[in-house]
C-alpha cells in the first residue's frame, strides 16, 4: 500500500488530491472548512524549512565562488545583468497580475484578516535589513537579515579560504540536507493541497477554482513574454548572436528544467549546452551558471509578484504604491534566496506575503497547481542564466561565436 503511494510521482499525487479536493469541498460546502488544520500543519511545516534553507543554500552558493577576483569583471556584470532580469520579471508578474486579475470575483472566506503592514520610510527599511544579532533573526523569521548576514558569511569564507575549507564543505552539506528535508516535508503535499482546496472550494466556490486556472495561465504568459521579449532582447542587443541558435542551443537543458522542476538537478545539462553549444568559455559558463541556478530566478521572481495579486484580491488587502516596491524588492530578493528545486518558490512566499500583510492561507491555496506552474518557472530560470552567461562571455571575449553557429550538428 505505502509502496504503491510512493511509487506514483509527487505531482500526480498533488493534482490527484486537487482533484479530489475539489470535488470534495463543492459537495461538502462550508463545512469543509473542518479540515482546514490539515493544511495548516503543511502551510506551519514549509515555514520552518525557510531559515535553514535560506542560509545554506546562500552560504554554499556564495562560498562555491572560490575567488573573489572572479567577483570583479565577471561577476559584477552577471549579478548586474540578473538582478535587472528579476526586476523586469517581477514587473511583468505584477502588470499581468493585475491585468487578468486571477483572484478576482473569489470572496474571502472568514479568515480575511490581514495584518496590516505599516509602511516604512526608506531609510527605516534599510537600516531594519542589517542584523544587530544573526541568531535573533534567525528565531524571528527576519529573512532580509538571514540574507544579509549569509551573504556576508559566505563572502568571508572565500576570503578565508584554506582555512575555511572544512567549514565551506559543511555548509554543501547543510544545503544538500535542508533540499532532503524539502523532500520530505512536500510529501505532506497531497494531504495539505487536498484539505486547503477542499476548504477554498467549500467556502468559495468554482470561482475559485478559475481563478487558479487563470493563475496558472498568465504564469505560463508571463514566463513566454520574458522569453521572448527579455532574453531574446538581452541577445540581440548585448550578446549580438543569432537568437534561434541560442535557443536551438538550450533546448535539452530547458527540457529537462521542465520535467524536473528543479533548477539545481537541470545544472549539468545546462553547463553542458552552454559550453559545448553556445560556446560559452568554461570558466565564464561554470561560474555563472552554478551562481545563476542558485540566486537568478526570473520565473521565480515573476511568480512572486503575481501570486501576491492573486492572495491580496482574494483577502481584500488593499496594496499601495510602497506595498509594490516592497513586492518588486522582495520578490527579487526571496527568488535570490530560494533554492533550485521543486516547490521552493512556494516556500519563499512567506517572506512576500508577511511582509504586505497577504495571509499565508494563500500559498495553501495555489499549492495545488503549483507544480504545473514550477515546470515554466524553472525552465525560465535556466533560460536567463543560459542569456545571461552568453551576454557576458560575449562582453568579456569568452565566446566563440563558431561554436555557437555550428551548435545545428551536435
Ligand atoms: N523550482 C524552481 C527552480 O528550481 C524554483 C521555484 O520553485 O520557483 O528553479
Amino acid at each position: 500500500m505505502l509502496a504503491f503511494w510512493f511509487n506514483i510521482p509527487l505531482w500526480q499525487r498533488v493534482i490527484a488530491a486537487l482533484i479530489l479536493g475539489a470535488v470534495t469541498g463543492l459537495l461538502w460546502g462550508p463545512e469543509a472548512a473542518s479540515i482546514k488544520w490539515i493544511g495548516d500543519i503543511f502551510i506551519k511545516s514549509i515555514k520552518m524549512l525557510v531559515v535553514p534553507l535560506i542560509f545554506f543554500s546562500l552560504v554554499s552558493g556564495v562560498a562555491a565562488i572560490g575567488d573573489l577576483r572572479k567577483l570583479g569583471s565577471v561577476g559584477g556584470r552577471a549579478v548586474s545583468l540578473f538582478l535587472a532580469t528579476s526586476i523586469f520579471a517581477v514587473s511583468i508578474g505584477l502588470l499581468l497580475g493585475n491585468i487578468i486579475d486571477p483572484g478576482a470575483g473569489i470572496a474571502a472566506p472568514i479568515i480575511g484578516t490581514a495584518e496590516a503592514a505599516n509602511p516604512p520610510s526608506v531609510t527605516e527599511m534599510i537600516t531594519a535589513i542589517i542584523p544587530d544579532n544573526p541568531v535573533a533573526s534567525m528565531a524571528k523569521g527576519e529573512v532580509l537579515q538571514l540574507i544579509v548576514f549569509s551573504l556576508l558569511f559566505g563572502i568571508a569564507i572565500v576570503m578565508a579560504g584554506e582555512p575555511a575549507a572544512g567549514i565551506a564543505r559543511a555548509m554543501d552539506a547543510g544545503s544538500l540536507v535542508m533540499q532532503k528535508m524539502t523532500m520530505i516535508v512536500m510529501e505532506l503535499t497531497p494531504f495539505g493541497v487536498f484539505a486547503l482546496i477542499a476548504w477554498v472550494a467549500g467556502t468559495m466556490g468554482t470561482d475559485a477554482l478559475l481563478g487558479l486556472a487563470k493563475l496558472v495561465g498568465g504564469l505560463y504568459l508571463g514566463c513566454a513574454l520574458m522569453i521572448v521579449i527579455i532574453y531574446s532582447g538581452m541577445l540581440k542587443f548585448i550578446a549580438r548572436v543569432p537568437v534561434i541558435d541560442f535557443f536551438r542551443g538550450i533546448l535539452d537543458a530547458q527540457a529537462v528544467a521542465y520535467s524536473t522542476a528543479s533548477s539545481s538537478a537541470t545544472l549539468p545539462v545546462t553547463l553542458r549546452c552552454v559550453q559545448r553549444n553556445l560556446g560559452v568559455s568554461k570558466s565564464t559558463s561554470s561560474f555563472i551558471i552554478s551562481l545563476g541556478a542558485t540566486i537568478n530566478m526570473d520565473g521565480t521572481a515573476l511568480y512572486l509578484g503575481m501570486a501576491t495579486i492573486f492572495g491580496a484580491t482574494i483577502f481584500g488587502v488593499d496594496l499601495t504604491m510602497m506595498d509594490y516596491i516592497a513586492i518588486v524588492a522582495l520578490s527579487t530578493i526571496a527568488s535570490i534566496g530560494a533554492a533550485g528545486i521543486p516547490g521552493a518558490g512556494l516556500i519563499m512566499m512567506t517572506l512576500v506575503f508577511s511582509a504586505v500583510g497577504v495571509p499565508l492561507e494563500t500559498i495553501g491555496i495555489v499549492a495545488g497547481v503549483d507544480r504545473i506552474m514550477d515546470m515554466m518557472r524553472t525552465m525560465t530560470n535556466i533560460t536567463g542564466d543560459s542569456a545571461v552567461a552568453t551576454s557576458v562571455a560575449a562582453m568579456t571575449g569568452e565566446l566563440d561565436r563558431e561554436e555557437l553557429v555550428s551548435a545545428d550538428d551536435i
